[in-house]
């Protein structure tokens, strides 16, 4: 990145990013500007006119220079398994990734289950390289039995409730969750998962799982939870985000309730746009994830459903699990892969360059309609908001090296892969936080 400082009389600001194309969805802005920074503040975004003045200058010319991305599914191990990421590391591979802002999921151990805890996280947070932002616990200890205090939850910051690793099976317990946080307008964040019908569950059921023998998780095992939720949702008018949607069906079920107006959200993750179940055949257990990657033709819906905004959101499910444990027989690793560094690459390389979403649509599901579900500020490039930016190089391409991540752990399936697109910078209230 190309950095320098030109001061001068009148200068006045402490950082300006000049000639790169400006992409804000939230502004409806795709234009090369100049952005203008002080005290952490995004000032004025005005025409790139060639000479400004500033303590610093970032010449960002042929570069995107997009809000700050905010990935709303992050799982950072800590409190619990500090061997593998912790608050810090989580942060910094975060802003490697691009990502100013990201949303830690309560399946911690202990669970963010009640206020210390959460309070925690945030102390935790104060030396992170990025925003955190806590999501706690639908139910105690998530178990799926009891509410947990969502009034002490909300008071310590959190940003949403989520069970996620495991679905709130009891339908009367969702009820209670949804009707309780309709009085906070606090999103709840459903891991759909029929846990009778996944059971022993290792990959996506089907021609794969049935030529290799092994135990397979079929699409109806998160459909059928999709279609309670958005009825338990219709019902209750509250605000319900569907974490990680992975089938046809779902897609399909969503869009048809987005068509009669129900109040429901959902995300996919970069693996499931990506890769097929036939990925298991090398036995790679960083390809094991929960929901499973699944077949072409749910990969083809996934892209659809980004493409038409029944999907409203990517987010990473960034999961990492140590080397011991991912290095066992198919059958008993954990589920999860590493995804905060490959998921900007995976979006320019497999949705932008495909033209399957378009630069503004691929960055409004990474920054604005994230910080509309969860009520976060930021998400846009636009006076007085934070200035939290990623400056973009869309024309650099690199190889996946999961050795090198910055997280902790290296559990990636996509080691070796060339993706477009690189982090250039990453600014969080003004501060440059990564430069690639
Ligand atoms: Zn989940
Ligand atoms: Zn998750």
């Amino acid at each position: 990145m190309n950095r320098s400082a030109r001061e001068g009389k009148g200068s006045g600001y402490d950082l300006v990013i000049t000639g790169g194309r400006v992409i804000d969805p939230e502004t409806k802005t795709d234009r090369i500007a100049d952005v203008f920074i002080r005290d952490g503040i995004i000032k004025k975004v005005e025409k790139a006119r060639g000479k400004v003045k500033a303590k610093e200058i970032i010449d960002a010319k042929g570069k995107m220079v997009v809000p700050g991305l905010i990935d709303m599914h992050t799982h950072l191990r800590e409190p619990g398994r500090e061997d593998e990421e912790t608050i810090y590391t989580g942060s910094c591979a975060a802003v490697a990734g691009g990502f100013t802002s990201i949303c830690c999921m309560p399946n911690t151990q202990p669970p963010i289950d009640n206020q210390e805890t959460v309070k925690f996280v945030y102390e935790k947070a104060k030396e992170a390289k990025c925003k955190i932002y806590c999501i706690g616990c639908i139910t105690k200890g998530r178990k799926g039995e009891e509410l947990t205090e969502i009034n002490d939850l909300v008071q310590a910051g959190a940003v949403a409730i989520s069970d996620d690793g495991k679905p709130v099976s009891n339908p009367q317990v969702l009820r209670n969750a949804l009707e309780y946080s309709r009085m906070f307008d606090l999103p709840v964040i459903s891991h759909c998962e029929d846990l009778y019908l996944s059971a022993n569950g290792v990959m996506h059921e089907g021609f794969v799982s049935t030529n290799l023998g092994m135990c397979g998780i079929p699409s109806i095992a998160e459909e059928v939870v999709v279609a309670r939720d958005i009825a338990l949702a219709e019902f209750t008018q509250a605000r319900m985000h569907i974490a990680h949607i992975s089938t046809e069906g779902s897609v399909e079920l969503i869009r048809q309730a987005k068509k009669r107006g129900v109040k429901i959200t959902c995300e996919a993750t970069p693996h499931h746009f990506t890769l097929t179940d036939e990925i298991i055949r090398t036995f790679d257990t960083n390809a094991k994830v929960n929901p499973p990657l699944r077949t072409k033709k749910d990969v083809e819906a996934i892209r659809r459903g980004l493409k038409d905004g029944t999907i409203d959101c990517i987010a990473t499910d960034h999961a990492p699990h140590s080397i011991e444990e991912k290095e066992v027989e198919f059958d008993f690793a954990p589920p999860g892969l590493v995804g905060l560094e490959t998921a900007l690459g995976l979006v320019i390389t497999e949705l932008i360059s495909k033209r399957i979403l378009s630069w503004t649509q691929a960055i409004a599901k990474l920054t604005v309609n994230p910080a509309r579900i969860l009520n976060l500020k930021g998400g846009t490039i636009k006076r007085n908001s934070p200035a939290d930016i990623t400056i973009i190089d869309p024309k650099a391409s690199w190889v996946v090296d999961p050795s090198e991540f910055q997280s902790k752990s290296n559990n990636s399936p996509f080691g070796g892969r060339k993706l477009w697109g690189k982090v250039c910078c990453t600014i969080v209230e003004g501060n440059v936080v990564f430069e690639g």
